[in-house]
């Protein structure tokens, strides 16, 4: 296997001279980019040695020890999105929900609009003032701006303490760290960039006001538990420890993609169980921000709530990339299903013009994933549990797939 994935992470290079959002990270030999870079295969070549090495770990035996199993799977199924994105790249047009099952393994669900209607009229009883929903919304928002002078302050409280959660949990490498910048004109708002090593640089995009909820969204989901403490357990646990090179590249564009974009989600919950999220923002957050902590509790029920419309973008994603929408209506769509300001729906949907259906890893993701772990225990009121189901996920090759087809009495 260890051939298969040496192969494996030159071709994901390879593809990556072709497709800039392709390789996330990499941090294998040096020699092996050069290399690419040098000789750059052409999309037919690595198609070519891409369905070879998937007809070798195919006639493979199956092994007897389950992460030797997770492994061999990964390699597939990696694979097997790999070419997928060959495909796109070569101009083959997929529907939305081909695409998502090709590349990230998953079945994204249709919801109809008739159910966000159905959110949107429990909001509209609790979101205070008069007018139409999505502006009342917008106007109430406004009172949980972090300015930009108190930005650094709250994030910094936000990531001590998400790192002292984790830290507390998990057996973090001790030279763990990363580095934080604000940026601008971005499609995203905030991005880990794994450098290896255990260190990240986690990018903070300012273009759009940002709200105190997002200073424990982003922490965690970028940095503890989130992508920095994913990518540090799977080079800490299966690079350095096992020997599996594969682990050394990241496509962006792959099943491991929901996997980590639903941890990072849900690692949220798991670091801050029950009502602890809210102690935490009414006695710390809130008033580093400079924010009336009183409103802390009723701010946190509507944010809540309005988590479950983040699946309208999924259905604005899907309308919009196959052609039912135009990108005024899907910018339209966002604004009065998923609650955005006009100026945050269109960089959404710049967003789904780079990503395309990589917006089902969030939501999607962080469903299958609680569904994972809470099946095996893992549930609110067992946190110490749910932690080390949690640890176990992230330092596994474990994909999608296998969130469904592995019952606790195996493990
Ligand atoms: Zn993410």
């Amino acid at each position: 296997m260890n051939a298969a994935a040496e192969a494996y992470v030159k071709l994901v290079l390879a593809v990556g001279e072709h497709d800039p959002d392709y390789v996330d990270a990499y941090f294998g030999p040096p020699a092996w980019r050069e290399q690419v870079k040098l000789h750059r295969p052409s999309l037919d070549d690595i198609r070519s040695s891409a369905e070879k090495i998937l007809r070798d770990l195919e006639k493979l035996p199956r092994s007897d020890e389950e992460i030797v199993q997770l492994r061999h799977q990964y390699l597939i199924r990696q694979l097997r999105a790999l070419l997928v994105r060959l495909e796109m790249l070569q101009g083959h047009a997929f529907t939305f929900d081909e695409e998502a099952r090709g590349l990230y393994d998953a079945a994204p669900p249709h919801h109809p609009e008739s159910y966000f209607r159905t959110v949107l009229s429990n909001l509209d009883t609790m979101v205070p003032g008069s007018g139409p929903i999505a502006e009342r919304y917008e106007r109430y928002r406004k009172d949980f701006i972090i300015t930009l002078n108190k930005l650094e302050d709250v994030f910094q409280a936000a990531i001590r303490e998400c790192r002292e959660r984790t830290r507390r949990m998990i057996d973090l490498p001790p030279n763990e760290r990363f580095a934080l910048e604000y940026v601008n004109n971005k499609p995203w708002s905030g991005y880990n960039w794994y450098k290896g090593d255990s260190i990240s640089l986690i990018q903070i995009n300012t273009d759009l006001p940002i709200y105190i909820d997002r200073a424990v969204d982003l922490a965690a989901h970028e940095g503890y538990p989130g992508h920095h403490v994913y990518n540090s357990m799977l080079e800490k646990h299966l690079a350095r420890e096992r020997g599996w090179i594969e682990f050394t590249v990241y496509a962006l564009f792959s099943p491991q993609s929901l996997i980590a974009e639903g941890t990072a989600n849900f690692g949220i919950e798991v670091a801050f169980p029950g009502n602890q999220r809210i102690e935490f923002e009414h006695s710390v957050l809130f008033p580093a921000a400079g924010l009336d902590a009183a409103q802390a509790g009723e701010y946190y029920s509507i944010h809540r709530l309005t988590g479950v419309l983040n699946y309208a973008h999924n259905e604005a994603a899907r309308s919009y990339l196959d052609g039912a929408m135009n990108r005024q209506q899907a910018e339209e769509w966002l604004v009065s299903y998923a609650l955005m300001s006009p100026e945050r729906a269109k960089q959404r949907v710049r967003f789904i013009d780079a990503y395309r259906s990589y917006v089902i890893n969030y939501n999607l993701g962080q469903d299958l994933v609680r569904q994972y772990i809470e099946s095996r225990g893992g549930t609110d009121d067992n946190s110490a549990k749910r932690w080390e189901e949690f640890k176990r996920l992230i330092s596994s090759p474990r994909l999608p797939s296998g969130l469904r087809t592995s019952p606790p009495s195996q493990e």
